[in-house]
């Protein structure tokens, strides 16, 4: 089976280990691929190297290297280097980067300088994460540089910010009016990511933010009519229950575009290509829409084995819209 999911960091990661440990329960879907869309969106340059986020969640957890408490970063990290730019007051200090991290971060930097996509980069990265060996391909929705920049104001005004700096900085306290993706309108998708989509068997959405993750890789030109178009069914797993994220911003992002933070709001960012769309209990009713299939089931993703129930329970019901 060929499996493409679209993929923020910390949610998306989490449900993507949880599905690959589904596929190795299944004997008779031994032999399936997985292709990964990742969110780039949140990409930033920081004293000189190039951070992807999104990619490095994504490679850590899959890889088995992530801190597990966090959610991202590496497990047993130091912060060694960040100590030093702090002695030397080099800024920003807001964004934590550790050493082990740090490594990554120049290796893509190294690279990209001597002229390599960042497919080509992450394609190296995911090497030495093991991913190839697990049938895993790992995407950035894009090789050109976009970044989501978020319209804030502090009460001097509008002005526009890095989006890690509303995130991490001012921990999205500050109300947001606008997201702007900036460098979109020259973007193009990466070399693979439209026909995984228009190829693939099924089409997964993790519970990653529809805002800031999935929301700016469907603005990818040709992403969304992809989605439009394939006659893979897509089946989508809420972030929220009862209204409420699991962790992050979601609803500080939702609120931004003016929609209310619930699970429906979020089915409806997805209305014209989401075929099934699994939902906590107790959100089940609040969701409706002619031709999509509801399903309800404990949405938590506790520990890799509870992930793994729920990328089992999308991928069931992906396999019941099939078309035969
Ligand atoms: P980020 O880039 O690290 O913010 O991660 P993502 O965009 O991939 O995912 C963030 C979203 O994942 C948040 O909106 C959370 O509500 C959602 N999320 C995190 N953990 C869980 C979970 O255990 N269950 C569900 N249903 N959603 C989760
Ligand atoms: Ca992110």
């Amino acid at each position: 089976m060929r499996i493409t999911a679209l993929a923020g960091g910390v949610g998306g990661a989490r449900f993507i280990r949880g599905l690959l440990a589904h596929l190795e329960s299944r004997p008779d879907l031994a032999g399936s691929r997985v292709t990964v869309i990742g969110n780039t969106g949140d990409d930033i340059t920081l004293f000189g190297l190039r951070v992807c986020p999104d990619l490095d969640t994504l490679l850590y957890t899959l890889g088995g290297a992530v801190s597990d408490t966090q959610g991202w970063g590496r497990a047993d990290e130091t912060h060694r280097v960040q100590g030093e730019l702090a002695a030397y007051g080099v800024e920003p200090q807001w964004f934590a980067l550790g050493d082990l991290d740090l490594g990554a971060h120049i290796a893509r930097s190294q690279w990209l300088g001597q002229g390599l996509s960042l497919s080509e980069v992450t394609g190296r990265l995911a090497a030495r994460w093991g991913l190839p060996e697990r049938g895993v391909t790992l995407l950035p929705m894009t090789d050109t540089p976009v970044e989501t920049h978020v319209v804030v104001d502090e009460g001097d005004g509008p002005r526009a910010v890095h989006f890690q700096e509303w995130w991490v900085r001012m921990q999205a306290k500050v109300p947001a009016s606008r997201f702007v993706a900036v460098g979109m309108d020259r973007a193009a998708a990466a070399p693979g990511v439209l026909d995984a989509i228009r190829q693939a068997d099924v089409v997964l959405l993790p519970p990653s933010n529809p805002v800031v993750s999935i929301g700016v890789i469907l603005g990818v030109p040709g992403v969304r009519d992809a989605l439009r178009g394939t006659p893979a069914p897509v089946v989508g797993v809420s972030p929220l229950i009862s209204g409420a994220p699991v962790r992050g911003h979601a609803d500080a992002c939702l609120q931004a575009i003016g929609l209310d933070s619930t699970t429906a709001a979020v089915a409806g960012l997805y209305e014209d290509f989401l075929d099934g769309w699994l939902v906590a209990p107790g959100d089940e009713g609040s969701v409706s829409r002619r031709g999509l299939a509801v399903e309800s089931r404990p949405l938590l993703m506790t520990d890799v084995a509870a992930a793994a129930d729920i990328a089992g329970a999308a991928l069931d019901l992906a396999e019941r819209l099939r078309p035969a």
